[in-house]
């Protein structure tokens, strides 16, 4: 073992141990308060960025759609779906799921590259997952009607959008993160840093911003799509299904790189 992979499972047992002996990580209530404060802290930069690109036209230079505004109203009503999303479902599913199978709490903390291992691999599972999911809620008319449409609300995204959605899409998404978690089998702390990468990179992709460190433009040979694409998603409706990798768009013929039509709305 190297002296840094040495001493980032160091960093890494230290953290563990100090969760170990926190009774909040233990709690029922624990899920959904992580939940809850993991995605709000995500949104907070971007919604800053979008208080103040109403005034620093340097700022308007990032938007994906520049003319699109984020105003009070809309903001309101995703907190409004978000805190009730969160305590009418997630909160009661998560309890339950707290008292059919509590919290491991292995001594030892996993190693760097099996974390990294992990999130790789539960990304990858998602993003089949969500695709197809995603795409059969566009091509089934009644399914879009039914359980998709709350999610394409707005056609120009921002970060409050990441869960503005109805009840059945945020409990399939829920089902699939901790189905990949329990088939993976993923170390407690592990499963706290993937969901944490898995909700920036939702936030991320719904932030309506595209900076020169966005991940898509980190990821190389375009194998990662990120915000502009997912803004095209929610902008044609008709491409880019995956919610992060671009591979299953290019399989099926519905990747779109096009740029963002810039919208003059006021
Ligand atoms: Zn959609
Ligand atoms: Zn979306």
């Amino acid at each position: 073992m190297t002296d840094s992979q040495s001493t980032e499972r160091l960093l890494l047992q230290t953290l563990w141990d100090w969760l170990r002996c926190q009774h909040f990580h233990r709690s029922p209530f624990f899920p959904v308060f992580f939940s809850l404060t993991v995605h709000l802290s995500c949104c907070v930069p971007y919604i800053c960025l979008d208080l103040l690109c109403l005034r620093l036209s340097f700022i308007r230079r990032f938007k994906i759609q520049p003319g699109s505004k984020v105003t009070w109203k809309m903001t309101k009503r995703c907190l409004c779906k978000i805190f009730y999303n969160h305590f009418c479902f997630i909160f009661p599913l998560s309890v339950l799921y707290w008292y059919w199978r509590p919290v491991p709490q292995p001594l030892l903390a996993p190693d760097v590259l099996s974390v990294l291992k992990d999130v790789l691999a539960f990304l990858l599972l998602f993003d089949t997952q969500y695709f197809l999911w995603h795409l059969l809620h566009h091509k089934v008319s009644w399914l879009y009607q039914i359980f998709h449409k709350e999610h394409h609300l707005f056609t120009s995204t921002f970060s409050l959008t990441t869960e503005n959605t109805g009840a059945w899409e945020m409990l399939s998404l829920s089902f699939f993160t901790t189905l990949n978690v329990a088939l993976l089998g993923c170390h407690p702390l592990t499963e706290m840093v993937l969901y944490v990468t898995h909700m920036y990179l939702s936030v991320e992709a719904h932030s309506g911003y595209e900076f020169p460190w966005s991940p898509h433009r980190l990821v190389p040979f375009g194998l990662y799509g990120g915000a502009r694409h997912h803004d095209l998603h929610h902008l044609k409706f008709k491409v880019n299904y995956a919610p992060y990798f671009t591979h299953w768009d290019k399989l099926f013929g519905t990747l779109h790189r096009g740029k963002t039509q810039r919208k003059t709305e006021t």
